[in-house]
């Protein structure tokens, strides 16, 4: 293993950053060559490259987004695009690469691993947290720790007027973020993709949270979760039913995103890019490196994206007995 490539790809997350100043400095470590892919798969395709040492690196570890810049590349997808982005890692002479990114991401390295033989390595990037084999993803923790600031502030607003929020958070597929931060902030109710809640529950909820006492509320919705509405006609028709409540709605978007990340993520950025390194150095390739119980652990590519986490059915318990 002479020269690793590294490229990040998909969703940007807070770590990226992190994970890659570790990637080139144990390359450096172990007398590596390392090669940044610009643009993700789009750089591959392009052969937008540049060689990165240790000092490339500098003032990075607290920055959110990637330096590498990420990006979805369509023609990647096609077995044309891949060809040309094989040809570029020939070119750079380039013996393995390490891909940072989600599911998408892992399915693109694994096409390269699986019709050219070529080693490839994922580490997680998705503040998401929706991949297999690892308790966090790299970014997560920053993004729950910006969701529950975000809606702290909210909350005063919410007791200052005797409102009734509801906050939209990130989870297209998963309720990962909601469910988390939801129990962070004491929110009223949780509502996310993986649990079918009655808009008639969530009124009940709310006029029996209303008899013992309480005059605001903050409701956290993880975007996948649509019975039939958006979170829009949900607080439409939530105040129509419960005349006595002012609702809002706020949707966080994309600062969620972003951000210098938490301490957790740096860490776990930096074990994972070290693994990362020293697989490929053993030629191992098809693997994610991820974590459990605080160790870095090993998950084949192909599980990490083919099975699916289950939510935590402890914590949506706990929110319950929280909301009496
Ligand atoms: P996030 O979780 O933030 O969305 P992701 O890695 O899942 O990250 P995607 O947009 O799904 O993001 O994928 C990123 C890129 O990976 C795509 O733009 C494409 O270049 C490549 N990719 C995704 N799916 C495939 C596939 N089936 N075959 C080849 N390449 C793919």
């Amino acid at each position: 293993m002479k020269t690793i490539g590294v490229l990040t790809s998909g969703g940007d997350s807070p770590g990226m950053n992190t994970a890659l100043r570790s990637i080139v400095r144990t390359c450096a470590h172990y007398k590596i060559k390392c090669v940044g892919i610009v643009r993700g798969y789009s750089g591959l395709i392009e052969d937008n490259t540049k060689v990165l040492n240790t000092r490339s690196v500098r003032g990075i570890i607290n920055k959110g987004g990637t330096f590498l810049y990420s990006a979805r590349c369509d023609e990647f997808r096609q077995a044309s695009g891949r060809k040309k982005a094989y040809k570029t890692l020939r070119n750079n002479n380039i013996d393995g690469l390490i891909v940072i990114g989600g599911d998408g991401s892992f399915t693109g390295a694994l096409k390269l691993k699986d019709e050219f033989n070529f080693p490839v390595i994922g580490i997680p990037g998705t503040i998401d947290n929706d991949i297999f084999g690892t308790s966090h993803t790299l970014g997560y923790d920053t993004a729950l720790n910006t969701v529950m600031d975000a809606i702290d502030k909210i909350r005063d607003s919410a007791i200052s007027h005797d409102r009734l929020f509801f906050v939209e958070v990130m989870g297209k597929d998963a309720g990962y973020i909601a469910l988390r931060s939801g129990i962070a902030i004491g929110a009223q109710e949780i509502l996310i993709p993986e649990v079918n809640t009655k808009i008639n529950d969530l009124i009940d909820s709310l006029k029996n949270s209303k008899k013992s006492g309480k005059t605001s509320s903050i409701i956290v919705v993880a975007e996948g979760y649509k019975p039939g509405k958006n979170v829009y006609q949900i607080a439409d028709e939530i105040q129509e039913k419960l005349p006595n409540y002012q609702v809002r709605v706020s949707v966080l978007g994309h600062i969620q995103r972003g951000g210098r990340p938490s301490c957790f993520d740096r860490v776990l950025g930096t074990k994972m890019g070290v693994k990362a390194v020293e697989l490929l150095k053993n030629a191992k390739t098809g693997i994610m490196v991820g974590t459990q119980h605080g160790k870095i652990v090993t998950v084949p590519l192909k599980k990490a994206i083919s099975e699916k986490t289950k939510i935590d059915k402890d914590l949506l318990r706990i929110s319950k007995i929280m909301n009496t």
